[in-house]
């Protein structure tokens, strides 16, 4: 399981890619992507989500 980005509300502040434990959030082109290869939903390292914690726009950080 993995997180996505809705590119189209991402504002490219790239807070999330800083707080991921896993490098899994990636400067792709012009915006940010999660690579869900690497992607654990933060499970057994945060009680949720730190790129979802993180980002300042609701629901950008989704369920993929
Ligand atoms: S859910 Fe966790 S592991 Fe996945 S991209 Fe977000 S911060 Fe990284
Ligand atoms: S924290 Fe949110 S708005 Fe900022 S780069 Fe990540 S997904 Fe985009």
């Amino acid at each position: 399981m993995a997180l996505k980005i809705i590119k189209s509300q991402c504002t490219v502040c790239g807070a999330c890619e800083f707080e991921c434990p896993n490098a899994a959030v990636k400067f792709k082109g012009e915006t940010y992507i999660i690579d869900a290869a690497l992607c654990t939903e933060c499970k057994d390292q945060f009680p949720k989500p730190q790129c979802a914690a993180v980002c300042p726009v609701p629901n950008t950080c989704v369920p993929a």
